[in-house]
């Protein structure tokens, strides 16, 4: 038999969207249940512990100045945050050759700067315009909408390096290639985050911040002040709707409730059965949200033997399989720490791999950047995020082209009395920590301000 739990909110997912809901509505006098699939709380966000102690992050990490949802958490909660090493030169790989430089623009040929810099304000100028809570509103959304940012990289890009580095931006913010984009959400993304400096940068943008302890501190720290009222092995399958209540069923619970947050990926909530049926925009939206394919990897040294050379970690490259590494040393800098990602294409391509091949091959490109040492690593460790059972790819879900002037309306717009939250459902930072935690405010709001 089921464990029976009474509540007035039910919460589907303890990632931090469905922590921070959960918090604010407990806070507000609410009685609440998280029902979480895992074993552990997070979603997402997940610390590793390498053999000497050292933490990193498997999922998300970073936060920056403009993210102004997390750093609020984060001071709420009491704490801490360190920057992201960012001393020394960037690397930048392109065919043969291995270009150093000083800022966040590689010394590449004029022209090709040139190129570069255009299409970068182009992109950000079109960004603005995108109202962030109605794209489908933005003028000539349609024709926005009806082409792929990949299409709109080879009309307004002329130098293929320029198109490359704009290719590079695609798969290092959605984990998707261009052509899998709708350019109106790619500018929608963009503008949510800022502008395309605010998302690329350390110093000043996104990769800014990390939390001491590593990111799992923030899901960890609200699952604690929640408390018994987050249930975990709990994966939930179906949510009945009857007159004023509503009934989840999960794996050993059954929960009633006279509201429910559903805070999971639109994959996963496509994935659960509603009674009566979701309408018909709701369940078409999800069936066309899909999540990008990101493989995240860390290799740890003796040393940050990079820094040495005057290399800050910070590598890109035009062709896989590592497309982007950092730094993430820990904050003493007692360790070295690389971390590497897979994502969109090079991500798909290793994603069957097994391990040994995996970690060869993401060791071999790190020797290429960083030199023979780096091959070596005292420890590795990888997470293929779309083989994960309650997430099925990251960083977000992106919107393909038609999806948001045809089906956006149904993205936040509760049914009954069902409420939608999570990073996709964000106007801020929008597959971001911040997007989550943006989420879980608003959900929460609209459930306080609503009917009993
Ligand atoms: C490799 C990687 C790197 C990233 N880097 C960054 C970064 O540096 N900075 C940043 O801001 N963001 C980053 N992100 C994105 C960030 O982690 C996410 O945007 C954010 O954590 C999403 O939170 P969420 O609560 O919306 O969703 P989730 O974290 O996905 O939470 C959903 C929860 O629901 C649970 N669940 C799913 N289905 C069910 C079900 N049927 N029943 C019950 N529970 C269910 C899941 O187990 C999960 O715990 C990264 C993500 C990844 C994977």
């Amino acid at each position: 038999m089921p464990d029976r739990l009474q509540a007035d909110v039910v919460v589907v997912g303890a990632g931090i969207a469905g922590l921070v809901a959960a918090r604010n509505l407990a806070d507000a006098g609410k009685e609440v249940v998280v029902l979480e699939a895992r074993d552990r709380v997070g979603g997402r966000v997940r610390n590793h512990e390498f053999v000497d102690g050292v933490v990193v992050e498997l999922g998300g990490q970073w936060i920056g100045p403009g993210q102004l949802h997390m750093n609020k958490l984060a001071s709420d909660l009491g704490l801490e945050t360190f920057p992201t090493f960012d001393t020394g030169e960037h690397l930048l790989r392109f065919g043969e050759e291995l270009l150093r430089s000083q800022g966040s623009m590689p010394r590449l040929g004029s022209l090709v700067l040139a190129d570069l810099g255009q299409a970068w304000t182009a992109l950000d100028r079109l960004a603005e315009h995108v109202p962030l809570d109605a794209p489908w509103e933005a003028d000539g959304a349609e024709e926005l909408d009806g082409q792929t940012l990949e299409t709109w990289i080879v009309h307004n890009a002329m130098t293929g390096t320029a198109r490359d580095l704009l290719r590079r931006f695609a798969r290092s913010v959605f984990a998707a290639e261009p052509t899998e984009l709708s350019l109106l959400h790619a500018l929608f993304a963009t503008h949510a985050g800022g502008g395309v400096d605010s998302i690329t940068s350390i110093t000043g943008g996104a990769q800014q911040d990390r939390f001491v302890g590593g990111s799992q501190v923030v899901p960890d720290a609200l699952a604690e002040r929640l408390g018994v009222r987050v249930r975990l092995h709990a994966p939930v399958r179906r949510i009945e709707e009857h007159g004023a209540s509503v009934t989840v069923l999960a794996d050993g619970f059954l929960a009633s409730a006279r509201r429910v947050v559903v805070a999971v990926p639109p994959a996963l909530a496509a994935r659960i059965t509603y009674e009566p049926p979701l309408p018909g925009a709701r369940d078409q939206l999800t069936q066309r949200l899909p999540a990008g394919s990101v493989i995240k990897c860390h290799a740890l040294y003796e040393t940050p033997f990079w820094r040495e050379e005057g290399l800050s970690g910070r590598a890109a490259s035009d062709a896989g399989p590592v497309g982007l590494t950092f730094d993430n040393s820990p904050p003493d800098g007692s360790r070295g720490v690389l971390v590497a990602f897979l994502e969109g294409a090079d991500a798909r391509r290793l994603g069957g791999a097994r391990a040994e091949v995996r970690r060869h091959a993401v060791l071999g490109a790190l020797a290429e950047y960083f030199g023979a040492r780096a091959a070596s690593p005292i420890d590795y460790v990888d997470l293929d995020w779309s083989d994960e059972r309650w997430t099925r790819g990251c960083y977000g879900a992106h919107f393909p082209p038609g999806v948001w002037t045809q089906f956006g309306p149904a993205l936040r717009q509760p049914v009954g009395r069902i409420h939608w939250a999570g990073t996709e459902t964000a106007t801020a930072w929008n597959g971001y920590m911040d997007g989550a935690a943006q989420s879980g405010e608003r959900v929460a709001a609209e459930i306080l301000a609503a009917p009993a």
